[in-house]
């Protein structure tokens, strides 16, 4: 059987290059940038002041203390947002507000907690404490150079580079289209929820937790009626889903039942069945194939089994088709709580909670039919076949969820 590492290398293989297009900011938190952005300014732009204060020569206050204050003509007042056209000379200073731009001939700014003025010399302060040349001054590129990159290709836009390339004058970017993703469960018990259930029907619920792991991707789920098990069914379904999306993810009907009709009628239609049954549990029946250059997930039907292979193989594929280097569930290092064991022959993906400060506690049951204990987790934990680890033990914790 392949082991999980095995199959995401061969699905990656399998993904189309990323196809562009062009957002607006507003509209890139997310989104995977697809060429690298280097700033056309420097940041700050201009020398600035740091502080409420006043703009003068450090030479000049040399000596100032609280019981020997020395006076400054004060020429002007400059907000942020202007500029000063004159010149501070000697003995003269400059209102300034943080981000005004240094006026020339300033080489620091004296904080205003640092002075006095008087009110009948509106044209004077009384500066207390003497300031170092250039301090409380922020210097032009010392953020950022003219041609510094900002963001590499491959990198998902997120807060901090979207301030920063907007902090540069950018506002659109060039990043991976957003795939399209047909979602198809299969089984002739599912009903919809909201309906009633018949005798031995169950309510379908792998369409709500897969699309909202679809969206999490950036990608878009396009949602299709549970269809029976029926090979005509199967078919038009899968069909109908490859002529309207980029990837077509079913679950259900994958493994060897008599009723497990996904990859027969996905071979009917001329697909190639790239490999099927990958090395973890929960997800073993798990079926990857190509149709062209169009890419088919089958997911088991067990709703665990389901979200557990969507986030380990097919979420890599989501994101490097928008182009993203980095594919994998975030790693984040967890103090075990209590004692995880995996008596099976395969590596299992325990369904684990990780709380703030790191400690990582069993969310519940494992079976893969038991969705309390999948809703009650926010990570997983891979315990290597035979293997216990001991509470108390780092581990890794491949997050999912908040
Ligand atoms: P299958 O992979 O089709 O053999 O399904 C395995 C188990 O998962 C069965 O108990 C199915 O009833 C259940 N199941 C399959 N698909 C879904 C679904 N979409 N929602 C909820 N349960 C499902
Ligand atoms: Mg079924």
């Amino acid at each position: 059987m392949l082991e999980l590492e095995e199959a995401v290398v061969r699905i990656l293989a399998a993904v189309p290059s990323a196809r562009r297009e062009t957002v607006s900011l507003e509209d890139a938190n997310g989104r995977v940038l697809l060429e690298p952005v280097s700033s056309p300014i420097d940041l700050p732009a201009f020398d600035n002041s740091a502080m409420d204060g006043y703009a003068l020569r450090a030479e000049d206050v040399v000596a100032a203390k609280v019981d020997a204050p020395i006076r400054l003509h004060l020429i002007g007042r400059v907000v942020a947002g202007e500029t000063f056209q004159d010149e501070v000379k000697r003995g003269t200073c400059v209102r300034l507000f943080t981000g005004s731009p240094m006026p020339k001939g300033a080489d620091s700014v004296v904080m205003q907690e640092d002075i006095r003025s008087e009110p009948d010399k509106p044209g004077e302060i009384i500066v207390l404490e003497a300031v170092r040349a250039w301090e409380n001054v922020r210097f032009r590129g010392e953020d950022v150079r003219s041609g510094t990159c900002l963001a590499k290709a491959g990198q998902i836009l997120n807060a901090g580079r979207l301030s920063l390339l907007a902090a540069t004058g950018a506002h659109e970017v060039t990043v991976g289209r957003q795939p399209n993703v047909g979602l198809i469960s299969t089984g002739s018990e599912l009903k919809e929820p909201g309906q009633r259930l018949g005798p031995g029907q169950i309510y379908e619920s792998n369409r709500i937790g897969l699309g909202a792991l679809i969206r999490d991707t950036g990608s878009k789920p396009s949602i299709f009626p549970p269809v029976p098990d029926k090979p005509e069914a199967t078919e038009q379904a899968i069909l109908q889903a490859f002529k309207e999306c980029d990837i077509v993810v079913t679950t259900g009907g994958a493994s060897v039942g008599e009723l497990d009709l996904v990859r027969s009628s996905f071979a009917r239609l001329g697909g190639e069945i790239e490999f099927w049954k990958v090395a973890i549990k929960p997800g073993r029946p798990f079926m990857f194939g190509r149709l062209g250059t169009q890419l088919l997930f089958g997911l088991p039907g067990n709703p665990v089994s389901a979200l557990v292979t969507f986030l380990l193989l097919v979420r890599p594929a989501l994101l490097r088709m928008q182009g993203a280097n980095e594919v994998e569930l975030p790693a984040v290092m967890g103090i075990l709580a209590e004692g995880l064991s995996n008596p099976g022959s395969r590596r299992h993906f325990v369904r684990v909670s990780i709380d703030a400060a790191g400690k990582v506690s069993l969310a519940g049951s494992q079976a893969s039919h038991l969705l309390l204990s999948f809703a009650a987790a926010n990570g997983l934990v891979d315990v290597p076949p035979l293997c216990s680890l001991a509470v108390g033990s780092s581990v890794l914790v491949k997050r999912w969820a908040l």
